[in-house]
């Protein structure tokens, strides 16, 4: 009886069809989570991918499925957030679903050997899948070697980014370019290897190229170049608190210096702190939303290490990391590429030194010049000295260095306090022939609080409370202490905690946004003496002091929102200035209108002296208006 034939054969058949029958589509993350398999040799965490352990990628991966009209795919990035994988993934799916003629780029062919050893060989191995359709590189005939695998309907070529043979071998379908900024910016005299693979993929319409890579240098990096032409996505997730979507940034980022294990993350909206253990139900929910109209066919996408799932690189490494770069130029710029994925700006956004010292004026050191309307100073402590810097300030904030002095002397101890003190009750000449008191001194709490606090009772303070603006006398004397906060300048006082020291009132700075404001005013151009235009509102004159003040003036630069100090200088005439200014700020600069300006002109303009004029500047909350419209007449 033929039955049994005809059911074997039917069997058979149906058995055949059912193997052709295509999977309903998957896109690259749906294959990866039904096939993918994680070896223990090359993943820290083996079994089955899961795409939820990094949703950030579930939307690249689905760029690079057959379904999606996008053509190219760049990725720039920090370290330590699966993208290898990813990359991975898709080659997994080109092999298993998608077949055809795929190149994947390495800096040099050496790291492409080491990547199909390492990756792709442990990718086919793991996955029954994938182990079916590419045969072993040992077996006869198999058309396998290390840079090359074939697999029923296409063809892996891996090939370094050094190789203008390797490049041009054959027409591709799919390119993945990895680690683009390593790339040379010219390949055996045949020009831009990028360039060269892309000729490449001319022939097929339905191309696709996945671009990956770290940024490194600003202006040559490839990865930065090519987002910017994007339509430069962000992940944007919600903070666990109030639910504001916002994208990571490392500002944001706080920890008292010296102690990164205590790194907390402020969310821009309530200003609460977020911890690294809350990081993936923000994972989670997050979205990638463009910046920019881009070409329509490329996707840019941007994610700093901060992005890092729990478990791979907390919050707390990140600050470890960086705290550990401070005062190395090079691990600042791997800090910047690899942790921020950010480019590294060669230069850093510090003014030249050479260019203030050189447009020193000739006023004499110790006196105020016509435009200088009232002086503030600012103190920075050290163990073995106190240096000061006081200020004379003028419309439109336009600024005069009066005097720079440092006051050595053990600062555990009374007689440099007392140098202070004598400091604070000089009188300096100004170009009137008058002579002006220090308005508020700002004395640096950091080094030693407690002995700044004495210091600080013994002198009229400055307040600011539920009773209202008590209106200080001149030589006003304020504890500050900087932060990190960069919403405002000044943020406020708070009473120092201890009965014996009532009244005594610490007051915070936005240190950073001190820093911005003085650094863009250093870059202001004077007028040229023909023009005999003015000023530009908040220039800062300089009498003939030393290179080093210039140098100290200087000497941090902003790299990716924090501030660094260079290496193998000193700061401290940076610090002074930033409380001087903190200091016009208390007295009331930020708030002053004309009528203000005129009445500290007229002062100055009639002869009288200062025990004369009650001179009760207005200290005050933000909110209030001014006690007294005539709070400088007589
Ligand atoms: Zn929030």
């Amino acid at each position: 009886m033929p039955l049994p034939a005809q059911t074997a054969t039917e069997i058979y058949d149906a058995a055949f069809r059912a193997g052709l029958r295509p999977d309903p589509v998957l896109t690259v993350s749906e294959w990866a989570d039904r096939y993918r398999r994680l070896s223990g040799k090359s993943s820290a965490e083996p079994g089955p991918w899961r795409t939820d352990r990094t949703p950030y990628l579930r939307e690249i991966m689905d760029s690079l499925s057959p379904t999606s009209p996008v053509e190219r795919v760049v990725v720039m990035k920090g370290a330590q957030l699966g993208f290898t994988e990813a990359g991975n993934n898709w080659v997994g799916y080109v092999i298993h679903k998608s077949p055809g003629p795929m190149m994947v780029v390495q800096p040099t062919v050496e790291l492409a050997k080491r990547n199909s050893k390492q990756r792709i060989d442990p990718l086919i191995e793991e996955s029954e899948a994938l182990r079916e359709l590419v045969k072993p590189a040992r077996s006869r005939d198999s058309g396998n070697t290390v840079l090359s695998k074939e697999f029923p309907g296409g063809v892996l070529v891996m090939t370094g980014a050094n190789s203008a043979v390797g490049l041009r071998s054959m027409a591709v379908r799919y390119l993945f370019l990895d680690e683009v900024d390593a790339y040379p910016g010219d390949v055996d005299g045949e020009g831009d290897p990028i360039n060269l693979a892309f000729a490449r993929t001319r022939t097929f319409s339905r191309r696709k190229v996945f671009m990956v890579s770290t940024p490194l240098i600003t202006g040559w990096s490839r990865i930065e170049a090519a987002y910017q032409e994007s339509d430069q996505r962000r992940y944007w997730v919600p903070c666990p608190h109030c639910g504001e979507y916002q994208v990571l940034r490392f500002e944001r980022l706080r920890w008292p210096k010296g102690e990164p294990q205590k790194a907390a993350y402020y969310c821009i909206a309530c200003e609460q702190p977020i911890f690294n253990h809350q990081k993936n139900t923000m994972l989670a929910r997050g979205e990638w939303r463009p910046e920019a109209a881009g070409d329509g066919r490329t996707r840019g996408y941007h994610l700093s290490s901060l992005y890092s799932p729990v478990g791979w690189y907390s919050w707390e490494r990140v600050a470890e990391d960086w705290e550990k770069a401070q005062g190395d130029v090079e691990r600042l710029k791997s800090f910047v590429n690899l942790v921020l994925g950010e480019s590294w700006q060669e230069r850093g956004e510090a003014p030249d030194w050479e260019l203030l010292y050189a447009r020193r004026e000739d006023y004499a050191i110790g006196t105020a010049p016509q435009g200088g309307l009232f002086l503030t100073a600012g103190a920075d402590v050290q163990r073995d000295r106190i240096e000061v810097e006081v200020v004379a300030w003028g419309r439109g904030k336009e600024s005069w260095s009066v005097d720079y002095r440092v006051l050595m002397g053990d600062t555990a101890r009374p007689e440099v306090w007392r140098q202070l003190s004598a400091l604070l009750d000089e009188e300096f000449p100004h170009a009137s022939g008058l002579r002006l008191p220090i308005r508020v001194l700002c004395v640096d709490s950091g080094f030693n609080p407690h002995l700044t606090y004495e210091w600080v009772q013994q002198h009229p303070q400055a307040s600011w409370g539920p009773a209202g603006a008590r209106a200080p006398s001149p030589k006003t004397a304020v504890a500050i202490k900087g932060t990190a906060r960069t919403d405002r300048l000044v943020l406020g006082a708070s009473p120092v905690d201890s009965s014996r020291r009532r009244g005594t009132r610490l007051w915070t700075l936005g240190t950073p946004v001190a820093k911005s404001e003085l650094y863009s005013r250093l870059r202001l151009t004077p007028p040229t003496e023909e023009s005999g235009e003015p000023f530009p509102a908040g220039y800062c004159h300089f009498p003939r002091y030393e290179e080093e003040y210039f140098r100290q003036l200087t000497a941090e630069s902003l790299v990716k929102g924090h501030w660094v100090v260079a290496p193998n200088r000193r700061n401290e005439a940076l610090d002074c200035r930033v409380y001087a200014r903190a200091a016009a700020s208390i007295y009331g600069i930020d708030r002053f209108t004309e009528k203000h300006w005129r009445e500290l002109e007229q002062l100055l303009s009639t002869p009288v002296t200062e025990t004369e004029a009650p001179a009760s500047p207005p200290i005050r909350p933000v909110r209030r208006r001014m006690v007294s419209s005539n709070w400088m007449k007589r």
